[in-house]
């Protein structure tokens, strides 16, 4: 069982706290992607359970054994950075092979645990090459064939396809999912590219700040989200967001669209939720662009507005409504669309996709553990 477990875990450079109170469970087998933007402390976490770094505070336990201070090299671990870190003057062969040489392994064993691990990564016509004859994809599958040789408890993949170009990126994700789930071995995979979070995680743990935000499967994180950075970093386009306020009428709750003064009924779950909130006045509205409908004008609940871009992305439309006020709406709609810039379109949402938060703090007000 090669469960990754992080207990209270922080990591601290001088002044700095690149990682606060991560409580992380990897679970054995698991694929699990460590998403967020630029400097929230991904590369540190992946280190810290690597070894390469000591947490300030807090328990790393592998396969049920606390390793919180064990050197990187006696925890079984294989790592994988984005820059592939192999010996120029080594063959590819000997590259793969370098690790179990190190163990002692005998030759004939090592032959035939490369010619494995080759023939997985379908480089085995390439053993003889160096590194500098390679192209970024064989170097990948060379740095992935040699973490993996040693059969690992845990992969650890830092950006590993990050430099690679946007097809053979693609192409990639697959081969690494295989590879993950042939390998048998527990995976945390590092990415600031949300598209290959939810393509690749069995689980999606996303930071911002030094903090774990929502860990969780891809839907989940899609579709609930815990707080308005979630919203907005999960999913291509993002979430639309539209500022309102609680507003009481004949007894009744309604949200008020600060743009233009439009007052929303809301279907009794979503009244009962902000009543439930009575402090809160400013309410973030959150809706997915397939969430968001063009009806007749005058239609109940609708905000008005024009279209101001249309994308054409094949299979589907986006199509940017600017409001009165000049928020953007973005909508997802039918390749089949006949709507022009500048037609004049009012908008409605499904309620029971749309996500409230509470504008201040940016927590959710409608999130289902
Ligand atoms: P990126 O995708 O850009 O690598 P990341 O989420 O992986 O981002 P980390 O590399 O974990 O981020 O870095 C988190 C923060 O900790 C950053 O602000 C970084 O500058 C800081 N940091 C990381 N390592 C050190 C170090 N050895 N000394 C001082 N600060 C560090």
């Amino acid at each position: 069982m090669a469960d990754i477990v992080l207990k209270n875990v922080y990591k601290r450079f001088g002044d700095f706290t690149a990682v606060k109170d991560l409580n992380l469970n990897v679970f054995d087998k698991e694929f699990l992607v460590l998403l967020g933007p630029s400097g929230c402390g991904k590369t540190t976490t992946l280190r810290m359970i690597s070894g390469l770094e000591l947490p300030s505070e807090g328990q790393i336990i592998l396969d049920n054994e606390d390793v919180t201070q064990k050197r990187a090299s006696r925890r079984d671990i294989a790592f994988v950075f984005q820059l592939f870190a192999l010996y120029p003057h080594l063959s590819v062969y000997n590259n793969i092979s370098f690790p179990l040489k190190t163990q002692g392994i005998d030759k004939k064993q090592i032959e035939v645990e490369v010619q494995k691990i080759a023939k997985l990564l379908q480089i085995d016509h390439i053993l003889k090459k160096k590194p500098k004859q390679l192209s970024g994809g064989d170097l990948q599958r060379v740095a992935l064939g040699r973490g993996l040789i040693r059969k690992p408890k845990a992969m650890l993949l830092d950006e590993p396809i990050g430099t690679l170009d946007a097809k053979f990126r693609e192409e990639m994700r697959t081969e690494l999912k295989n590879l993950h789930i042939d390998s048998g071995s527990t995976t945390v995979y590092v990415t600031h590219d949300q598209v290959e979070a939810m393509d690749m995680g069995d689980r999606i743990a996303v930071m911002n700040h030094s903090l774990l935000q929502q860990i969780g499967e891809p839907h989940e994180v899609y579709s609930n989200p815990k707080n308005l950075f979630v919203a907005q970093f999960i999913g291509s386009p993002g979430m639309n967001f539209l500022e309102m306020e609680s507003v009481t009428s004949d007894g009744k709750v309604l949200l008020k669209f600060t743009g233009d003064g439009t007052t929303i009924i809301l279907p009794d779950f979503l009244e009962e939720k902000i009543n439930n909130k009575k402090e809160l006045s400013k309410i973030t509205w959150g809706v997915r662009p397939e969430d968001v409908e063009i009806v007749p004008e005058g239609t109940k609940n609708s905000l008005r507005g024009a279209v101001f871009v249309i994308e054409n992305m094949g299979n589907h439309k986006i199509i940017d409504i600017k409001l009165k006020d000049g928020t953007l709406i973005r909508v997802r709609e039918l390749p089949k669309s006949k709507l022009r810039i500048g037609d004049n379109v009012s908008i409605t949402f499904d309620m029971k996709m749309v996500r409230l938060f509470d504008t201040e703090s940016g927590d959710s007000i409608v999130f289902q553990e």
